[in-house]
């Protein structure tokens, strides 16, 4: 099997500082969970803010529901 790479981007609603990960799912799984929302801290302003994952990986979030189809 491939290590695919998800972007994940989220932007701060604070101070609109974005972050960018590149994760695995394995490691999407274990850091967010199977949750629809990403929690970050954002590291300018220490903003702890939630995106939902349809806008951080649209790519993750469709593969994540043809899965759970
Ligand atoms: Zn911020």
């Amino acid at each position: 099997m491939t290590k695919k790479k998800y972007r994940i981007e989220t932007t701060c609603p604070k101070c609109g500082c974005s972050a960018v990960n590149h994760l695995s799912s394995e490691e999407i799984k274990e850091k967010f969970g199977d949750v629809p929302n990403v929690d970050m801290e954002c590291h300018e302003c220490l903003l702890q803010y939630s995106t939902p994952m349809e806008t951080a990986c649209p790519e993750w979030d469709k593969e994540c529901r043809l899965k759970g189809q």
